[in-house]
């Protein structure tokens, strides 16, 4: 079979997972965006909003992060965000065209007293029509469970980087850690939002360590969130040697082949992409983003730079129903956020 068939395997090996780095750009682009057009409508990218409900002062040592409580990086630490606030916020990003909103806060794992409110958090999210996610670290079975009953949609939890090179970024919680969080999220029957940072100082063979970890678990994550390094002054990352952009755009590439029905989410780090490696990132396969103005605790393109580029390249904001099942490729259903269209007429 070939490799680059578009059928959904788990049972990638890393020599197969190199030899896809290693083919020549052009032809790797070529071939993620076959697959790509086997599954997905190529013109439409999916637009999720993310909000930091409780901010910093987190003790786990993630060696890039900005709320890590174990680096002095001048972050304003928050509290956790009153319910109130986090609908409200929910309803802006729902009349902005979001059909995803995130929620994210920087703990270890969500204590018991915590709970009762991000329970409620997400049934209020949800009542708004939105999709909900959240990303709070460990969970254990009960908690997942909780988090399902609630209607919670999606859990982010990023694996980040190989198995051989997480002990240079994380030392507080081990790669274990990560995939028994993943078994609860599959097991309660929740999506899985899950992915890594490029950037770290890694190599080549810990990204395609990253992408076999990801691509060989029971099932694919439903999303896959690349991250680009955002280096932040005061972490142990904040000075780390750049990353070559296009190693960044195959990184996407090989995911949008090992995964083919996977959301591939280009996430942190775009503010600092010209839109033209953007425009690659697309190209290559990535089919969702960030939109706003702030990514937890780092800056993202303005929701209007968004929208223009969006007008330029002809994309349009996808909805979750807009998925292109192979038998359903001549009959698409997409249902376009109409808020974003409207405004993006007005864009530019
Ligand atoms: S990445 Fe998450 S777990 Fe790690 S320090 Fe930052 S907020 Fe904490």
């Amino acid at each position: 079979m070939s490799q680059f068939s578009g059928v959904v395997r788990t049972d990638w090996t890393r020599p197969e997972v190199r030899a896809l780095f290693e083919l020549p750009f052009n032809d790797l682009l070529f071939r993620a965006q076959q697959v790509h057009r086997q599954h997905f409508d190529a013109n439409a990218v999916q637009v999720s909003t993310l909000l930091s409900i409780k901010t910093g002062a987190c003790p786990e040592d993630c060696k890039y992060c900005s709320q890590s409580g174990h680096y002095d990086t001048g972050l304003d630490k928050e509290k956790l965000l009153a319910i109130e606030k986090v609908v409200e916020e929910a309803r802006n990003a729902r009349e902005k065209g979001a059909s995803r909103f995130c929620m994210g806060a920087a703990w270890r794992s969500p204590r018991e007293k915590d709970m009762p409110y991000v329970l409620e958090m997400v049934k209020r999210v949800k009542a708004l029509g939105l999709e909900t996610c959240m990303t709070l670290g460990m969970l254990d079975g009960g908690q997942a469970q909780q988090l399902a009953e609630a209607g919670l949609d999606y859990y982010n939890h990023n694996l980040d980087t190989s198995p051989e090179h997480y002990n240079q970024i994380i030392t507080t919680r081990s790669y274990q850690d990560r995939l028994d969080t993943l078994a609860h999220v599959r097991d309660a029957g929740m999506k899985v939002c899950a992915g890594g940072i490029v950037g770290l100082g890694e190599s080549r063979e810990d990204r395609v360590g990253l992408l076999t970890q990801l691509a060989t678990l029971p099932a694919h994550p439903d999303s896959v969130p690349i991250n680009q390094l955002v280096k932040i002054a005061g972490t142990p990352l904040g000075e780390v040697d750049d990353l070559d952009p296009f190693e960044f755009v195959r990184t996407i590439a090989v995911a949008r082949i090992l995964m083919p029905r996977s959301m591939v989410r280009l996430s942190a780090g775009r503010e600092q992409m010209p839109e033209s490696l953007q425009a690659l990132c697309f190209l290559a396969g990535a089919n969702s983003i960030f939109y706003g103005e702030k990514l937890l605790t780092t800056a993202n393109p303005e929701a209007e730079a968004d929208r223009r580029l969006f007008q330029r390249l002809g994309i349009h904001p996808r909805e979750e129903q807009a998925v292109f099942e192979p038998t359903l490729a001549a009959a698409p259903v997409n249902r376009p956020a109409s808020l974003w269209r409207d405004a993006m007429a007005t864009a530019g």
